[in-house]
């Protein structure tokens, strides 16, 4: 078996290039590898051309945004026609408003919202609305939970490096109602916001039981505090995310990723009475800019997707197509008593290696092996669905899953 670095000589290369401009040969830490990572020069539906001409079938879909594939002949079709109507007007535009008023339809909690450019983005504005509503100064969030570049894997192993933020954080386990309970009583009036994962994504794809996230709801009312939902990923499970498959209305929404139809994006919304201070008609309205935040060609790239991609139809099959994965892997896991599971929902999944030790080893060698069978997931685990795939796709993957799988069994 040729090594890794012998496999991919100039990726290895342009790695050693980028680091002379780039911290670490990169600009998104998420996304790095060890011990070093590929270079993809192009992709097209769902496979990917590294720059040494391997071609892989994409199971990490850009960590949930890359829903629509590689390329997509209608998000094609409508940005090519945008471009046409120029690159920034700088100015209101319909289609924004298009897109505003169909994101408002869908989520039961936003009667209105605020575009931004990320998914940090609207999460740092919602958390500092909510505390300006309620003049608080704490903020509840959850372990392992993740809602941006700088609000990041708090209590996580390895997570020691985050950048302090300036919002007084306080921790709480997720799933655990007396846990939660116990810490936040003793702060109570001091709380302004608490953010939640339906689903914690980026930190192992954990189901919120609808039970915590009702109790997080009550809670919330019962202290006065600003329950926010962060769906920046769940929203794809549903056409209104998992408040509405859940009949769970949370205060404010953030939402991010596909929904700019491939292009940066973000948006934070909520009720009427907490979004109107953002309202320019008003005295005293907050004040809240962004150049790129009605981006003419994110906002009809956006409109397009939500309007014929994320249907509802669309998107039960998508998410059908991951429950089917989950289930058959897991199955097979358990039958040959391979060291692994799958966690999460519809067409969001983490793989893990459940021994306690050695669990970076185990997954990166799953990683390594799959790489080698054509199939390009996270090194931590992460796998997630996009448009392009077909069953067939989703077939293969199972079966190299397995192969993979047993072959880290027989070595560690
Ligand atoms: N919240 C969640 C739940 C996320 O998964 C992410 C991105 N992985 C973010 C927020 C941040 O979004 P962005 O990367 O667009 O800043």
């Amino acid at each position: 078996r040729q090594s890794y670095a012998e496999k991919n000589p100039s990726s290895l290369k342009a790695y050693e290039q980028a680091t002379k401009s780039l911290p670490g040969g990169g600009t998104r830490s998420s996304i790095f590898i060890h011990p070093f990572p590929l270079f993809i020069e192009r992709g097209e539906g769902t496979e990917i051309v590294d720059v040494d001409g391997h071609v892989y079938l994409d199971f990490v879909s850009d960590f949930t945004s890359g829903i629509y594939g590689k390329t997509n002949p209608v998000l094609k079709k409508a940005i090519i026609q945008g471009l046409d109507n120029g690159l920034q007007l700088g100015a209101h535009t319909p289609t924004e408003s298009s897109l505003s008023s169909a994101l408002c339809d869908r989520f039961p909690s936003m009667d209105l919202l605020r575009f931004t450019n990320s998914g940090t983005e609207a999460n740092i504005l919602a958390i500092s609305t909510g505390l300006h509503c309620t003049r608080r100064e704490k903020v509840v969030l959850f372990q392992g939970g993740y809602h941006g570049s700088v609000l990041s894997h708090f209590g996580e192993e390895g997570g020691g490096g985050d950048l302090k933020v300036p919002y007084d954080f306080i921790v709480c386990p997720y799933n655990d109602i007396p846990g939660t309970r116990d810490i936040v009583q003793k702060w109570n009036d001091e709380v302004g916001v608490i953010i939640v994962e339906p689903m914690i994504g980026a930190g192992g794809c954990i189901p919120g039981d609808p039970q915590f996230l009702q109790f997080l709801r009550d809670l919330s009312t019962q202290i006065g505090a600003v329950l926010i939902f962060d769906e920046v990923q769940t929203a794809r499970l549903g056409t209104g995310g998992r408040q509405k498959i859940l009949g769970i209305t949370p205060d404010m929404t953030t939402l991010g990723k596909f929904f700019g139809g491939g292009f940066a994006f973000g948006a934070f919304g909520g009720k009427e009475e907490i979004m109107s201070l953002f309202d320019a008609r008003q005295p005293n309205s907050i004040s809240h800019g962004g150049t790129f935040n009605n981006s003419p060609l994110t906002m009809i790239a956006g409109l397009t997707a939500v309007q014929h991609i994320l249907t509802e139809d669309n998107l039960n099959k998508l998410n059908k197509m991951g429950d089917g994965l989950r289930e058959e892997l897991n199955s097979v896991f358990q039958e040959e008593e391979l060291p692994f599971n799958i966690t999460g929902l519809g067409s969001i999944n983490q793989i893990h290696y459940t021994p306690t030790t050695e669990k970076r080893q185990g997954l990166d060698l799953l990683f390594f092996y799959l790489l080698d069978r054509g199939y390009w997931i996270a090194q931590r685990g992460l796998i997630s669905l996009n448009f392009a795939m077909t069953q067939e796709d989703v077939r293969g993957f199972e079966i190299a899953v397995v192969e993979a799988a047993r072959e880290v069994g027989s070595v560690m």
